[in-house]
């Protein structure tokens, strides 16, 4: 049994549809559960109805109504017979999202997110399935909600492991057919309402899959050739790197990599499981593996660019120490703000932390301290690590910059710069 995971650019419009269905098609013959993100830049359209919906601007149905008109142009283009039942039931889905945008609404905003947002996964699948079956591939489409049990914190449901390997291994052990298409991102708490797992989760949500069912291995289908050692989008050349392991990759993924979403790999490697990072504009291609080989992890540096950064120092006002229980205090407020800690250092008398910018969160964050502590910021500062460094490499990337902070291990240097 496989894993095959497209996210959205993989299936973004009529021709990525057809392109995902060849490639499963490709790999029929073997039992295949199919995990798809949402078409696009779906969810990010749904987030701007979310925002219209909960200011109550007259936005909100234009904004979906587009939304709606992008899925069935697709469905006109893919299905030629327009009393196929794909038809009705991307209207019958849509109606939840009409109904929610007229409520008023209830001041919950993690719930409405996550009631509203998951749809965009519900219309993928559900378009994917269709045509599968149009093309004669045999197929179940399977509701995540019924299998991925989580807790109910909203836009970054936990998973309850235990209740999700039962679900999925009883209710997939039902089904007749080979080949599964089903939502990434979504699951729903046990009083049944979607939940969702965090933006680009779906990657996630295959592991869970893949782990539940002792799969033999993962595929996650990119615009790119596999894992690259830097964004091409910042760094002019850029090289696959073809092995690595389990832990690199955690290591990749927690400095910001954007290539896997960072909670896929630790149950994969707990099961042995290899995951592969392949092109879905060329399927044949070798792509990247993960899985327990180490011995080429230190082979090339791999660089993560986070730009927009921003650089808080906390002074205590009364110049005494930053003690624990200050500390403390200050991950407190970290945690209940929502803002998570990208590097951070102490001396004696400061605390230095670098955030994804966020003017509200950093505002909040400031009222909450200003009484207790002096505090300094930097913004616009762009925080590189870069993994298996050479004294080469950072004295080329340090030219004409400023460091604002700087960190080494020995197989990480990680700088916040100007
Ligand atoms: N559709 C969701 C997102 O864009 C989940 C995913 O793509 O992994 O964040
Ligand atoms: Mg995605």
């Amino acid at each position: 049994m496989k894993v095959l995971k497209f996210g959205g650019a993989s299936v973004k419009d009529t021709e990525g549809v057809k392109n995902a269905a060849n490639i499963i098609k490709s790999q029929s013959g073997e039992k295949l559960v199919v995990v798809v993100s949402a078409m696009g830049k779906t969810t990010n359209a749904f987030e701007g109805v979310l925002e219209s919906h909960l200011n109550r601007s007259d936005e909100v149905f234009n904004q979906l109504e587009a939304i709606k008109s992008f899925h069935f142009e697709v469905c006109n283009e893919l299905f030629e017979n327009k009393q196929n039942p794909i038809f009705q039931e991307l209207h019958n889905t849509f109606v939840e999202a009409e109904w929610q945008i007229e409520d008023e609404p209830i001041g919950n905003r993690g719930f409405e997110y996550d009631q509203l947002i998951g749809l965009g996964e519900l219309f993928s699948t559900k378009i994917l399935t269709a045509y599968l079956k149009l093309i004669g591939i045999e197929n179940a489409w399977v509701d995540a909600r019924d299998i991925v049990r989580t807790d109910n914190t909203y836009q970054a449901a936990k998973i309850d492991w235990e209740e999700t390997e039962r679900l999925i291994q009883q209710k997939l052990a039902t089904i007749a057919q080979d080949i599964i298409v089903t939502q990434g991102f979504i699951g729903s708490s046990s009083e049944n309402f979607t939940t969702t797992l965090g933006r680009e989760g779906s990657d996630f949500s295959a592991a869970i899959f893949a782990s539940s069912l002792n799969a033999k291995e993962v595929v996650i289908w990119k615009d790119v050739e596999g894992m690259l050692n830097a964004d091409p989008k910042y760094y002019g050349s850029t090289v696959k790197l073809e092995n690595i392991s389990y832990k690199e990759a955690i290591e990749l993924a927690y400095y910001g990599a954007s290539v896997i979403h960072p909670k896929t790999v630790k149950p994969l490697e707990n099961k042995k499981i290899p995951l592969y990072v392949k092109s879905f504009k060329n399927p044949s291609t070798s792509g990247s593996l993960i899985d327990g080989n180490s011995s080429k992890d230190c082979d090339i540096p791999s660089y993560i660019h986070k730009e927009n950064q921003i650089l808080v120092s906390f002074s205590s006002k009364e110049f005494d120490f930053i003690d624990e229980l200050r500390l403390s205090e200050i991950f407190q407020l970290f945690s209940d703000i929502g803002l998570s800690v990208n590097i951070l250092q102490n001396s004696a008398i400061s605390f230095t932390v670098a955030f994804d910018f966020d003017k509200a969160k950093i505002e909040e964050l400031r009222k909450a301290v200003s009484d207790k502590f002096r505090v300094v910021y930097n913004e616009g500062a762009t925080l590189i690590t870069i993994r298996h460094f050479t004294e080469q490499i950072i004295a080329d990337l340090l030219k004409g910059r400023t460091v604002l902070l700087e960190q080494r291990t020995r197989s990480t240097a990680r700088f916040v710069l100007t």
